[in-house]
Parts: structure tokens; sequence; C-alpha cells
């Protein structure tokens, strides 16, 4: 194949303990999927969770520097369980789903909270608010080879040492399975998708100089300076 420019790299994410690295695809985010974060944001609790896009190349490995965006004075970190696909399907049922899953990881869905905010009052899409450059952090993947399908365990995020968020992925409104089911409705899920599953309450702002820690139990741990 020739290209009139060389081909962008194929954004992917560091395996823990392993020499490849994971392909990235697509990457699914999962909104309003913890009661508490529906509630401090003020939104209607009896909706269901629905999903929107980040591009590939958002991503930001742990570790990494993130620059604090354009066009907005009020970021906020959303952290989130990150699920791994490993084989496609369409219209998955919940039984099935697990099946589809190649691991898990921890990532932090950086939002830009003033642009959300207009964009919902506005009728308009969230893409600048979502989908920004470097907007998706995340860590490396734990194979559920390794270690099974957590469906509890502390989910947390602190900012400088301070925890802001604390809880408990057990508390997801839609659970992995059921993400996994719903999403599969709307589209083929492929390998290489990955599917950032919502945020727990606790979310906030963070400002350049700012470090941010988190990590959820039996799956790892994610650091990202603010720059
Ligand atoms: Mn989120």
């Amino acid at each position: 194949m020739n290209f009139v420019f060389p081909a962008p790299p194929t954004p992917s994410v560091e395996i823990a303990g392993a020499d490849e690295r994971f392909p990235v695809r697509r990457i699914y985010c999962i909104g309003r999927n913890y009661l508490a974060h529906i509630r401090e944001l003020g939104n209607d609790e009896r909706k269901p969770p629905f999903f929107f896009q980040k591009p590939a190349d958002a991503l930001l490995p742990s570790g990494g520097e993130f620059p604090y965006p354009s066009k907005s004075d009020n970021v906020h970190f959303e952290m989130e369980l990150v699920v791994a696909i490993g084989k496609s399907g369409k219209n998955i049922a919940v039984e099935d789903a697990l099946d589809h899953v190649y691991g898990y990881s921890l990532g932090i869905d950086m939002t830009r909270r003033d642009l959300q905010s207009k964009a919902k009052d506005e009728g308009k899409p969230w893409e600048a608010a979502k989908a920004f450059d470097h907007s998706a952090p995340i860590g490396a993947i734990r194979p559920a080879s390794e270690i099974g399908h957590p469906g509890a365990g502390r989910i947390w995020l602190a900012v400088n040492g301070e925890i802001r968020q604390d809880s408990d992925i057990d508390l997801q409104i839609w659970n992995v399975q059921e993400g996994i089911s719903h999403l599969s409705k709307l589209y083929e899920i492929m390998p290489g998708d990955l599917i950032y599953t919502g945020t727990p309450d606790g979310v906030g702002a963070i400002i350049r100089g700012d470090v941010m820690t988190g990590g959820i139990d039996g799956i790892g741990e994610i650091k990202i300076t603010v720059v």
C-alpha cells in the first residue's frame, strides 16, 4: 500500500508483564453508570446509561503528562474501570458477554466540564468536551486469563495524594456484562475495542502541576501529571 504520507501509528496499550501490546481500534465510554455520580451532577437518575466515543489516539499511558487542554477552565477527572475486548460480536447476550473480554484496565475519562455543560444546554454534541487530545489516560491491561473477571473492588482517585473518588465497581448500574450486551446491540464490537465503564462520584477539577493517582483493586494503578 502506498500512502501520500506515513500512516499514523496504531494506538496501543501496555499489557502488564508481557512484551506484546494491545492494539486499539475504538474507545467507547459509558455515561451515567453510578447513581451517586448522576446525583452529584444533577442528572436524571431514571434515565439509563448511554455511550459516547473518544478517538483511539487520545490514549495517554500511565506515567505520562496530561497537557491542560485549550478552551476550558474546568477540566475534570473521572476514574473508570476499562474493559478490553478480545473477541468480536453483535447482539451479545448478557450471559455470553464475558467471553468477549480480553482483560481489564483502569483509565481517566478527562472532561472539559464547562464545554460539556454548554453542549448539554444547547443540545449540541459532546466531542469537544470528551474526545479531545490526550483525554484518555490508561493503565496497563491485565488479561482476564490471569485475574478473572472482577465484579467488585475498590476504585479510587487521588489528587496530590488526597483521595477524591473512593467507591466500588460493584455499584455500577450496568455491570460489565450488561454494558457489553447493550453496546453490542448498537455496534459490532471488535478485538481492540476499549470500554471506559463510567465513573463513581467525587469528580472534580485539576490544575497544572497536579498529580493524579488512582487504582482499582486487583487490576492496577495509574499516575498522570497535569502540565
Ligand atoms: Mn466518564
